[in-house]
């Protein structure tokens, strides 16, 4: 068998166990339409099997010393590493991004794995100065328990691995509920897991083409003591609520609206260059993409003309060929929103500038589109478009940038292009984001707290904040000295 037959898995993976499904769902390619596998469609009480499995697990798993955690997830970054390539490949195969990306988020997955390995060992407690001469104050950081991870489609490894690493280092297991789209990356992830010898029960996969079923048990389910989602505003905030019943932590990483400023004194091929891979990669498919290009009048025709150019040039195509740099869209859901954000912008007097209609491939392909002289009363304004849609606003000042940025009720991530730098340190203080690039097109990395303010989210994912999601703070008083 080649490596990438051993990852195609197409069972469910509870209790250390690959399970069948009384049915299945079919997981398709996005560039071909042609189906790659049938998962199990589960329903309530797998998942709730799934949580009981965790729950026994896990006595076992917090006792564990924290260097044998950190070596089972040493020995798992290990082994997704040695599969970069065939993980890449069904990463390609079920979402459609281009390989060069999928390769990317294998070795970017990988290190939050890496990462929270190191970190496992430095969990440390606190004692402070007591209140009383006769008292003292310990302070314990625990894992908070049985975590579910509800995870999207656009990053189907990293995604899982960015809640996973972080739960398993702090000693909580995990029960993990994949997109419907792109099951197969979060099973084989398991696979590689179970072969680096995880305990059973400690890690576990439900999939299901009804997720608000798996949902509604995750979320009420007393056994789960977190929740931690990544995925659109109103689903997280439907699972939220439901969170309520049970106050339950939740961590939500949701949707943005992610301003791109180019002030007139920006080095402009190197903001072309940031633009380019902030709203195209992965077709445009990510929350932290750009999705407003705000751009200084002083500078405007001649950014337009440089971004077109560079558009041009981006070849649209099967995510597998040679050259290809723009993959299809998930579904036609997603062509459907993108052409009714640019209808929407043409209607109200937007100039379209590059591409504006599906692409001559067919299926969900689009070609990448720049809308010039957008502005506040269309859509693209305050919707996420999600795909490979440019529009761009014109503003004069510094004041009105930031205002126009701010504008939403997103607030994710936030990039611009300037030199001066006291033009810097204002606009990156006004600037209400959780995450802020200056003069860099892509600002993710296992080293720093990912996640946003305002609707866009609760906590962070990644460096050592990252793992303080998955811990309770236990106060202990010795009194009596
Ligand atoms: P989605 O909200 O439709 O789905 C996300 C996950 O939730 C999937 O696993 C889905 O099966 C599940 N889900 C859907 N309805 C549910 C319900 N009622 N109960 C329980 N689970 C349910 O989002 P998507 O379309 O997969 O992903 C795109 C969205 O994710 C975009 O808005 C994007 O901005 C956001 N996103 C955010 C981040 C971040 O870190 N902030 C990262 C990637 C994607």
């Amino acid at each position: 068998m080649t490596p990438q037959a051993d990852l195609l898995i197409d069972k469910v993976y509870i209790a250390g166990q690959w399970r069948d499904g009384e049915r299945r769902f079919a997981v398709t390619n996005p560039a071909t339409g042609q189906v790659i596998a049938e998962v199990p469609d589960l329903d309530g009480d797998a998942a709730r099997e799934a949580i009981a499995a965790a729950e026994a697990a896990w006595p076992a798993w917090r006792k564990l010393p924290a260097k044998e955690r950190a070596s089972l997830l040493r020995a798992w970054f290990d082994a997704i590493m040695a599969h970069q390539e065939p993980l890449a490949r069904l990463m390609t195969l079920e979402q459609g991004k281009p390989l060069a990306e999928s390769r990317g988020e294998v070795a970017y997955g990988a290190s939050f794995v890496e990462f929270y390995a190191e970190e496992a060992k430095r969990m440390a407690g606190e004692t402070l100065p007591s209140h009383g001469v006769d008292k003292r104050i310990l302070v314990f950081r625990e894992p908070i328990g049985v975590v579910a991870a509800i995870t999207p489609w656009n990053f189907p490894l990293a995604m899982i691995t960015r809640k996973c690493a972080p739960a398993l280092a702090a000693g909580c297991p995990v029960v993990i509920k994949p997109a419907e789209a792109t099951p197969l990356t979060a099973l084989a992830l398991a696979k590689l897991a179970e072969n680096v010898g995880f305990p059973a029960g400690v890690l576990n996969v439900v999939t299901a083409s009804r997720p608000a079923e798996i949902g509604e048990v995750l979320t009420t389910d007393p056994r789960v003591r977190k929740i931690s989602f990544t995925g659109s505003t109103p689903v997280g905030k439907k699972l939220l609520a439901q969170c309520a019943g049970t106050v339950k932590k939740a961590s939500m990483e949701l949707g943005g609206n992610a301003p791109f400023i180019v002030f007139d004194d920006a080095d402009l091929d190197a903001a072309v260059e940031g633009a380019i891979a902030s709203k195209y990669r992965n077709s445009g498919q990510t929350c932290v993409c750009t999705n407003r290009l705000l751009v200084q009048s002083g500078v405007y025709e001649t950014f337009l003309d440089k971004l077109a150019a560079r558009v041009a040039e981006l070849k649209v195509g099967n995510g597998l060929d040679d050259g290809v740099v723009q993959g299809p869209l998930i579904n036609q859901a997603a062509v459907d929103k993108v052409q009714a954000h640019i209808h929407d912008a043409l209607a109200k007097g937007g100039r379209l500038i590059a591409g504006g209609e599906p692409h001559a491939l067919g299926g969900t392909f689009f070609q990448p589109t720049i809308i010039a002289d957008v502005t506040t009363e269309m859509r693209v304004a305050s919707e996420e478009t999600f795909g490979p849609l440019a529009p761009v606003f014109r503003f004069d000042t510094e004041e009105e940038a930031v205002a126009m940025a701010n504008a939403t009720e997103f607030g994710l991530a936030a990039y611009f292009y300037a030199r001066d730098y006291r033009r810097i340190w204002h606009v990156m203080e006004g600037l209400e984001y959780g995450m802020v690039a200056v003069n860099e097109g892509i600002l993710s990395t296992e080293l720093a707290p990912f996640g946003g303010v305002k609707e866009s989210g609760l906590g962070r994912e990644g460096s050592r904040h990252g793992l303080d999601e998955y811990t309770e703070l236990k106060y202990v008083c010795v009194g009596g000295l």
